[in-house]
């Protein structure tokens, strides 16, 4: 497959359908670039389409990213099958992989919201490697995991490990997939001091789980500066 000819690789992000992913990741950081999620080019996202992993280069400003800036990744064999010639490729790649490897997962988004630092700073102070918040409704936005069927409920507590930030993106590998062993429902981890991995079975639930989380997270600052408790 790594032999693709020059317009067979092309054909892989050309496509007038906007929710074909080399489209719809330009769209999504777009959107993300407007939260505040992927500036400074941060972040990013990424996209299952079959057995192709269509992934958004490193270091490019996330809201102008085109369709022909998209990585084209094999499924299977984990060769490219498309690069840009002038980009590289996300550093967030071997971190979306293990999502899709060990979760199934059908797509990936990588923020550095500032409400997820926060948040991971907080439970730093605390001592905490995990965020845990009870009684809000929006916690009915996270889906509940594989091993369970829907969403939390409003009476289930939501919790997120967190990880330790290292110099380099792609070092965080093993012990996000640590993470994902240890925390068998998450369809999340935080990073400390860093950001957010969030995945889900499609675009539509990672998208909605990351905004839901960003929420919960605004909120339990908001809730902490005022001397609200997160939990009972
Ligand atoms: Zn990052």
């Amino acid at each position: 497959m790594s032999t693709l000819s020059n317009p067979e690789a092309e054909a892989l992000v050309t496509s007038t359908d906007p929710h074909h992913p080399a489209n719809h990741i330009g769209e999504l950081c777009r959107n993300f670039y407007s939260h505040g999620w992927v500036t400074g080019t941060g972040g990013g996202a990424s996209i299952r389409h079959g057995d192709h992993i269509y992934l958004a280069p490193s270091g490019v400003q996330k809201e102008l990213l085109r369709p022909t800036d998209m990585f084209v990744m094999d499924y299977k064999t984990k060769e490219y099958l498309r690069k840009p010639p002038v980009l590289k490729p996300s550093a967030c790649t071997p971190l979306f992989m293990a999502a899709y490897t060990e979760r199934n997962a059908g797509c990936c988004i990588h923020t550095h919201s500032q409400w997820a630092v926060l948040v991971t700073l907080l439970c730093e102070q605390a001592g905490s490697d995990v965020f845990e918040i009870e009684r809000l409704e929006q916690i009915k936005g996270i889906p509940a995991g594989p091993t369970k069927q829907g969403n939390l409920g409003y009476f289930d507590k939501l919790r997120i490990p967190i990880i330790e930030n290292t110099a380099h993106e792609e070092d965080l590998k093993d012990s996000l997939e640590q993470a994902i062993k240890t925390w068998p429902d998450t369809g999340s981890v935080l990073v400390r001091r860093h950001g957010i991995y969030v995945w889900g079975k499609d675009v539509a639930q990672a998208k909605t789980q990351c905004e839901s989380l960003d929420y919960i997270f605004q909120l339990a600052v908001e809730m902490h500066k005022l001397g609200l408790k997160w939990t009972q």
